[in-house]
């Protein structure tokens, strides 16, 4: 157990797998008190079962991040049952790779509505719950793709510097009330890869996971920042693999 996060009250979305599933097993051992949010209710079950059969404090709600009274709903529901809550991991994303003149729109769209709106609607309905209890922390995750741009990548990369840039923001308008940690990941194993419908970023991308750090890694990195005293605020954490692809 640790002390800065046992008893935290600490909602993930995205929890069904990855590195939000990771983040709830780790948080959970560590004594936190974790909210599940994602569309595949019957993996959070599972998880929330796993969780409580080692001991572990835990409540899941379905939730689609892209729907604002959906985030909302999931937001009154962990302070319905915890009271409070402390941190809010906007962790949720989606990864469809492809080069702009495939012009997938619809696959462009659903990243910035997941990725960005997905965020922002977190914000919207995690902020004044925080303001009110005079304090919160949100950890939201971005990506190496938020600092450089590759081929393939440049929406997904794009929201991600959205992301980014939401996250300094938020910052700077709540110093010294909520902390704000950016978290961004390299090549980590996870399911994000399925989401890609292009053959071509398919297989490279492929080639490229065979590095990938284990979704724990990250897992860590979130509890590092959430762990720390009131005082501190870890701004952005970048973790990538140390072997080259
Ligand atoms: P996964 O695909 O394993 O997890 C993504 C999670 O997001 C799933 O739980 C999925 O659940 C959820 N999700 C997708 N769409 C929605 C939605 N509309 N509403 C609610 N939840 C949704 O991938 P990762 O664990 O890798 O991804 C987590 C985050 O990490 C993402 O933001 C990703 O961009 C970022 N990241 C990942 C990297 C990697 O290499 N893996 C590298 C850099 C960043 P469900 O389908 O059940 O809704």
């Amino acid at each position: 157990q640790n002390q800065q996060v046992e008893g935290k009250v600490v909602l993930i979305t995205g929890a069904s797998s990855g590195i939000g599933e990771s983040t709830a097993r780790l948080l959970a051992a560590n004594g936190a008190k974790v909210v599940l949010g994602a569309r595949r209710e019957e993996r959070l079950q599972a998880l929330a079962a796993e969780i409580r059969a080692e001991g572990g404090s835990v409540e899941y709600r379905k939730l689609d991040v892209t729907q604002s009274e959906d985030m909302e709903g999931f937001v009154r529901f962990a302070e319905e049952k915890f009271g409070r809550i402390d941190v809010i991991v906007n962790n949720a994303g989606v990864m469809p790779l492809s080069n702009l003149e495939e012009g997938k729109i619809e696959e462009w769209n659903r990243m910035i509505d997941v990725n960005i709106r997905g965020v922002l609607h977190g914000i919207a309905a995690a902020l004044p719950v925080m303001r009110r209890q005079g304090g919160g922390h949100f950890v939201n995750i971005a990506s190496i793709g938020a600092y450089e741009v590759t081929p393939t990548a440049s929406v997904y990369c794009a929201t991600k510097y959205a992301v980014r840039a939401i996250s300094e923001g938020l910052r700077m308008e709540t110093r010294r009330e909520i902390r704000v940690t950016l978290v961004s990941p390299g090549v980590t194993e996870s399911e994000l890869a399925d989401s890609i419908s292009d053959e071509q970023a398919r297989a490279a991308m492929r080639e490229y996971r065979r590095i990938a750090l284990p979704a724990q890694a990250i897992a860590e990195a979130i509890r590092y920042a959430i762990s720390q005293p009131a005082g501190v605020d870890v701004n952005e954490l970048v973790v990538r693999p140390s072997k080259d692809a």
